[in-house]
C-alpha cells in the first residue's frame, strides 16, 4: 500500500523535501542546457524511484514529474499495482514507466506489461523475448540499446559491446511489436564521464543514420549528468538528487 499517513505530517515534510530537490535538480540542469546551449525542451526527466516507496511516486507525481524508473521487475509491478489501486488524479494514469535494470527474459512479459520504455536492451535472446511479450500490447513497446562504455574488457558491466549495437537496434526495429527508439548508457565508475558519453554519443549517430527515429539518448544519472547533457543526451535518469542517498546499493 501507499504510504497509510498520506496528506499528514510525514507526508507534508517529504513532500516540501522533495520539492526542493527536485528545484535544486532542476536549476542544475537549466544550468547544464544554458552552458551546452541546449533546450530544457529537448530533456526529459526520469526519476529513478527504485527502493524508495510508491507514496514518494505519488508525491513526485503531483510535483510535474511524469517519468518514472525502476531497474527491479519484481519491485516496480509492486508499485505499479499500488498505484493503479490508489489513483486519485489522471496524472497518475500518464505515469510514463522506464525500466532501466538488468533484465531476464523470463521477466519480459511482466515489464511489457507496464513499461513505456526499455532502457536495458542488451541481447538478441531478449530482444525475442520481448517482442514475444510485447504482442499483447495495445502500442509497440519502445526500446534503447544498452551500451557498455567500459572499455576494460571482461568487467561483467551490463549493456552490448559497441559493436553488437548495429545487429541489436537492426533486430528491435524488424521486430513489428518492438519499437527502436535509441540508446542508453552508465558512465563506467571511476571512469572519465565526459569520454564515455562523447563514445556514446558516436554509437548514437551510428544507429540513428540506419534508423532516423531512434533519437534517444539516456545518459546521465545524479553525478553526471552536466557531462550527459553536454554530450546529447534527452533523456537523464537521476535518482539520489532527487529521492535522497539509498540505504542500499540498487
Ligand atoms: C540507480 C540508477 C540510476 C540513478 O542513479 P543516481 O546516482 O541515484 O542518480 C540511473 N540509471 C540506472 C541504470 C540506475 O540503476
Amino acid at each position: 500500500m501507499t504510504d497509510p499517513n498520506a496528506g499528514g505530517a510525514g507526508s507534508a515534510a517529504r513532500r516540501a523535501e522533495l520539492a526542493a530537490n527536485l528545484a535544486a535538480l532542476n536549476t542544475r540542469i537549466a544550468a547544464a542546457c544554458a552552458s551546452t546551449g541546449r533546450s530544457l525542451t529537448e530533456l526529459t526527466l526520469i526519476a529513478v524511484t527504485k527502493t524508495f516507496p510508491s507514496s514518494d511516486i505519488d508525491l513526485l507525481v503531483e510535483l510535474g514529474i511524469a517519468d518514472i524508473g525502476e531497474n527491479r521487475d519484481q519491485e516496480a509491478s509492486r508499485k505499479v499495482d499500488e498505484l493503479t489501486a490508489t489513483w486519485r488524479e489522471p496524472a497518475h494514469r500518464r505515469i510514463r514507466w522506464h525500466f532501466i535494470g538488468a533484465l531476464q527474459t523470463n521477466k519480459a512479459a511482466s515489464v511489457a506489461r507496464y513499461a513505456a520504455l526499455v532502457h536495458s536492451v542488451d541481447r538478441l535472446r531478449l530482444v525475442d523475448a520481448l517482442a514475444t511479450a510485447a504482442e499483447r500490447r495495445a502500442t509497440p513497446l519502445r526500446c534503447l540499446v544498452q551500451v557498455n562504455l567500459d572499455l576494460t574488457p571482461a568487467r561483467g558491466r551490463a549493456g552490448a559491446m559497441p559493436d553488437e549495437v548495429a545487429a541489436l537496434a537492426a533486430a528491435i526495429a524488424a521486430a513489428p511489436s518492438l519499437e527502436l527508439a535509441g540508446v542508453m548508457a552508465v558512465a563506467p565508475l571511476g571512469g572519465d564521464a565526459n569520454q564515455a558519453f562523447e563514445r556514446l554519443a558516436t554509437v548514437a549517430q551510428a544507429v540513428q543514420r540506419d534508423h532516423p527515429q531512434a533519437a534517444v539518448i539516456s545518459a546521465g544519472m545524479s553525478g553526471d549528468l552536466e557531462q550527459a547533457v553536454a554530450n546529447g543526451a534527452t533523456h537523464l535518469r537521476v535518482g539520489a538528487a532527487l529521492l535522497g542517498s539509498r540505504a542500499h546499493a540498487g
